[in-house]
């Protein structure tokens, strides 16, 4: 299994001021490479390899001097960089995607961090040495498993830097088997409804992290273009979104690892249906990406343990049935928090309707093991209509 681990990194002027210094020059070198792929296209309509963009540094070496300091790796390492840009580019093309962008030329601000492969650094309990540029040390605060392939120095805009290890043959840590399933529903009022009860809510501190990112980014916007204050304010609001990032993803973590511990299959719905749906205790944009990002982290936390999630499709009334006798309630509005089933006379709260009908799908579908409380919803005729459709499809 494949892994990234990242870590703080702490040093002294003198190693970040060289640090800043291989970022500038790897920058400066990916623009005139692609500058240099241009130029031989202009001409003659012709390429050049990656290969042959790769043997040329050397001679980059030997005529600009600052280059000699830096590694040779990492230096092709920018040329791949550039080279992966055109081959995403010639993809997008090959897919008929209109707004396929050509690779950019990358200001001070879209290019931040080196990599280095198997070469020219060491790691030592908490240091990290990088030859030519000096000796960090790190925030360790989880141990490194597996082989370290990449290593890769990132400046982020809030100023601090940051040590990516990238790692092969990590162990899975595979979990006791478990027969049990769950639905999840993502919720209006709520984070989160699961098909037995249990409610998520947004934390608190979430809106008072949203608060000051909005009035930083006013005082951002106040700021003359170019000015000092404006380089500061535009600091200030990079560690405000940090911090929201931070906070939001111990968040997710938290919730994910409950549910990948406790469960063998996670049924969810399929998130595009929700983009219509808006949580009004949180920003649209924390809370899609909240949710983006928490099913992304559930999918790799479960193959990681050897468990299962299952992505559900689109079925019309996912809210609106009852997952009780399997009424459709046509008139139930976004505004329902709760509803009376007509047919059956039963009480129900949305969202946690939708994660019980969420729940009895995939287990329908999956023919998973399902215990207890689930079995009593399968007993109950089947109303939703899903036609000749295979299980195969909604796996990811
Ligand atoms: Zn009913």
């Amino acid at each position: 299994m494949r892994k990234t681990y990242k870590y703080r990194l702490l040093g002294n002027r003198i190693t970040f001021g060289k640090a800043d210094n291989w970022i500038f020059l790897c920058r400066k070198l990916y623009n005139t490479a692609l500058e240099q792929r241009i130029a031989i296209y202009k001409q003659n309509k012709g390429s050049i390899s990656c290969y042959s963009q790769i043997n040329q540094l050397p001679d980059l070496k030997a005529y600009f001097s600052e280059y000699r300091e830096v590694g040779s790796q990492v230096l092709q390492g920018v040329i791949e960089r550039l080279d992966k840009a055109y081959q995403n580019f010639f993809r997008r093309v090959k897919n008929g995607n209109g707004k396929a962008g050509f690779p950019r030329f990358k200001g001070r601000d879209r290019y931040d961090s080196f990599t280095l492969k198997q070469v020219g650094w060491k790691l030592e309990g908490k240091y990290l040495s990088i030859r030519n540029v000096g000796r960090f040390k790190l925030k360790l605060s989880r141990l490194i498993a597996g082989d370290i392939k990449t290593v890769t120095i990132r400046r982020e805009a809030t100023g601090k830097w940051y040590v990516c290890f990238s790692c092969n043959n990590v162990p899975e840590r595979i979990l006791e088997k478990s027969s049990k399933s769950i639905g999840i529903d993502v919720g209006i009022k709520s984070f989160l409804v699961d098909s037995e009860g249990n409610t998520v809510d947004n934390p608190a501190y979430f809106r008072q992290s949203e608060g000051l990112l909005r009035r930083r980014q006013r005082r951002l916007c106040r700021r003359i273009k170019g000015s000092n204050g404006r380089r500061q304010a535009r600091v200030l609001v990079a560690k405000a979104h940090e911090k929201v990032k931070n906070q939001r993803n111990d968040f997710l973590h938290k919730i994910a690892n409950k549910y990948v511990a406790q469960y063998g299959v996670i049924f969810i719905e399929d998130l595009n249906i929700k983009g219509m749906v808006r949580n009004h205790h949180l920003s649209k944009s924390i809370a899609d990406s909240s949710w983006g990002k928490f099913f992304e982290m559930l999918n790799w936390k479960a193959e990681e343990a050897a468990r299962e999630v299952i992505k559900i499709p689109r079925f019309e009334p996912s809210s609106k049935t009852c997952s009780d006798c399997g009424a459709v309630n046509k008139d139930l509005t976004l505004n329902d928090r709760q509803w009376v089933c007509q047919a059956c006379g039963v009480l129900h709260d949305r969202d946690y309707n939708a994660a019980k009908n969420i729940a009895r799908v995939g287990q329908t579908l999956s023919g998973a093991n399902v215990c207890g409380y689930a079995k009593r919803i399968l007993r109950i005729p089947a109303p939703l209509e899903l036609g000749s459709v295979k299980l195969r499809e909604y796996r990811q």
